[in-house]
């Protein structure tokens, strides 16, 4: 673990914007048709033709929402493009183009950029995205990036929060709790490395946990199995505050109730081993973790044969009548009621 390795390098002052830009960007190329014009005018042009648009963004700042350090630049690129294109695919749609802006202080050296763009670049290989623009500008002390996403559906298979209907299946992709364990892992080496700077990290035995945090995938592999399996969920999100706030933004919005499972919700065995080691509830972790970026979502009865042999696919609940509250059923088989606990950034 390292206290900001930004300090030395190579001034921005030296450089001047357009070459920045140019720098940054130069190795990116677009990939898509319906890219028509990408970096280089006033405005990017997209050609999305009989498609549906779907437009999405998110703001991340420095001591907010990331911690340079623990936070290595290339990752916190990695996951700024993840956390957007989670949220088009949430809508079962399909990616396609991010505009990426960023604020930066003199604190940070080109050399820092040259790492944030090798992982939105990682990402937008991985992922088949263009990079299409964005801004810079400085800041007086921090680093902001806010991205764009941009993608594509037909109108006929766009999910929204609000189709879930009593006795739909509630489902669950991957597993729950691990991102937010990584966080608490990390927290706890930074306290070390400040008590003793010649401490040695220890996170062998976090690995998933710190990969879930650090960088995260998001669920575009679920929107093709979905569509090979022939399945429209009725609702569908994605999970980036926590299981329980996500499930009630998905009940009032459909106007429904829910039953949650506790004993059907996927946890890792390094998600149940790490709540024992620090006393934690996995249950807590899992339903108030969140940055999962896993897909949470809700389908008619009928579908189930279709999902029930999948692996990546749990179902965790079903949806119930509004008037019968949206609720934790324990191990113990009591009934509790679930409360937003999540992840609230105006906490
Ligand atoms: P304008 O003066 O119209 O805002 P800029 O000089 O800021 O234009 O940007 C020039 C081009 O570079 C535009 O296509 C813009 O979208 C793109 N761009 C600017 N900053 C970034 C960035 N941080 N990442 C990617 N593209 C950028
Ligand atoms: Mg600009």
């Amino acid at each position: 673990m390292t206290e900001n390795k930004n300090q030395s390098g190579t001034p921005l002052s030296k450089i001047g914007e357009f070459k920045l830009i140019d720098h940054l960007t130069n190795q990116f190329k677009i990939k898509h048709k319906s890219t028509i014009k990408g970096i280089g005018d006033d405005c990017a042009v997209l050609d999305y033709s009989n498609k549906q648009t779907l437009i999405t963004t998110d703001l991340l700042i420095e001591g907010i929402h990331f911690d340079l350090s623990y936070v290595p630049l290339k990752h916190l690129g990695y996951k700024a493009v993840m956390v957007n294109l989670s949220d088009v695919y949430s809508m079962n749609g399909d990616a396609k183009q991010i505009t990426v802006s960023i604020a930066v202080s003199n604190r940070f050296p080109l050399e820092a950029l040259e790492e944030l763009y090798a992982g939105i670049k990682i990402a937008c290989n991985a992922y088949n995205i263009d990079l299409i623009g964005g801004d810079t500008t400085s800041s007086t002390k921090g680093l902001l990036i806010s991205i764009t996403a941009i993608g594509e559906a037909d109108d006929k298979d766009i999910v929204y929060r609000d189709g879930a209907k009593p006795n739909d299946l509630l489902v669950v992709t991957g597993d729950l709790g691990a991102a937010y364990l990584g966080l608490q892992v990390l927290e706890r080496e930074k306290q070390v490395f400040q008590a003793d700077p010649n401490a040695q990290p220890e996170l062998e035995n976090y690995t998933y946990l710190v990969q879930r945090q650090l960088r995260p995938e998001s669920r575009k592999d679920i929107v093709k199995l979905l569509k090979d399996l022939k399945v429209k969920p009725t609702a569908m999100m994605d999970i980036s505050d926590g299981l329980s706030s996500e499930i009630l933004h998905i009940c009032k919005q459909s106007k429904v109730g829910c039953n949650l499972f506790e004993d059907k919700i996927p946890l890792d065995p390094q998600v149940i081993s790490t709540c024992e080691e620090f006393n934690m509830d996995s249950t807590t972790v899992a339903l108030n973790g969140g940055e999962d970026y896993e897909l949470l979502f809700t389908i008619s009865q009928d579908d189930f044969p279709k999902i029930k042999a999948n692996p990546n696919l749990t179902v965790i609940g079903h949806i119930t009548d509004k008037k019968e509250g949206v609720n934790l059923i324990t191990r113990a088989n009591q009934k509790i009621e679930i409360i937003a606990q999540g992840w609230n950034a105006l906490k």
